[in-house]
């Protein structure tokens, strides 16, 4: 389903992706861990071309890109339109209501007509848990409500892959949870989904693979239970030391 092949990446001077390597299936749930600066939204944000990488070979549902060669704007949207995006501050536009903040991408972006779309972000909305909310604007919903709008919102497009970039950490404790629970329904109705966060019960529990990163590389990949528990990785396990 998606493939990364020797992915670099550099910021000016500063190289933040070292040669990245990584295959996942579809429906499986991949969680990056790994210490601040690490370069787990970065590795994130190249699944969906938000950065450029220097140099690999990046392929998702058959559509690929050499960043060697001359990269053409028409990959670039054929490998968006197989990811949906979910970012820590929910980035909804804040004039519009959750509906429409749902409707804004099929119609705008996919050029679909408003009508055929309407009744599928409603059901979106339900999904998540906010079929009472439909009319209300960003500023009048909770940050997990916002969140779950913006999960809503990636699903819309009907991606292949969901991307979720610490989708809970500017959230209040209480809200977490909801938000969890949504990816959690989302991992056992079978989508694929790359999930950089730093909650460690929600990796153990729904995870089939933990990648942990650091200075630009995936230093260890597994199970959870094997990557929390008995981490052959000297620099995972002093950072799961940490968190404990
Ligand atoms: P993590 O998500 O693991 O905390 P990031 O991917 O955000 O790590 O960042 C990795 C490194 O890349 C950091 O040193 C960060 O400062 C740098 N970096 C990230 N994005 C940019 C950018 N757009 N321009 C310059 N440096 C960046």
């Amino acid at each position: 389903m998606l493939s990364i092949k020797d992915l670099h990446i550099n910021f000016g001077t500063l190289e933040v992706l070292k040669g990245i390597d990584l295959n996942i299936a579809k429906g499986k749930v991949i969680v990056v861990i790994g210490p601040s600066g690490s370069g787990k939204t970065t590795l994130l944000r190249c699944l969906n071309i938000l950065e450029t990488p220097s140099k690999g070979v990046l392929e998702i549902n058959n559509q690929s890109i050499d960043f060697s060669q001359k990269v053409l704007r028409k990959d670039i949207s054929a490998i968006r339109r197989q990811t949906g995006m979910v970012f820590q501050t929910y980035n909804l536009f804040p004039h519009l209501t959750a509906l429409e903040n749902v409707l804004e991408g099929p119609v705008t972006v996919q050029k679909r007509n408003k009508r055929d779309v309407h009744p599928e972000a409603v059901e979106l909305l339900r999904k998540v848990g906010l079929g009472d909310k439909v009319d209300y604007y960003p500023y009048q919903l909770s940050g997990g409500q916002q969140q779950r709008v913006g999960i809503a919102r990636a699903l819309a497009m009907n991606p292949e892959v969901m991307l979720f970039d610490e989708p809970t950490s500017s959230l209040d404790p209480e809200l977490v949870g909801e938000v969890l629970q949504v990816m959690k329904q989302l991992a056992q109705e079978g989508m694929t989904m790359v999930i950089v966060t730093h909650e460690m019960n929600f990796a153990r529990e729904v995870a089939d693979e933990v990648l942990f990163m650091d200075g630009g590389h995936i230093l260890e990949r597994g199970h959870p239970e094997e990557v929390f528990s008995y981490s052959k990785n000297e620099r995972a396990r002093q950072f799961l030391n940490l968190l404990n």
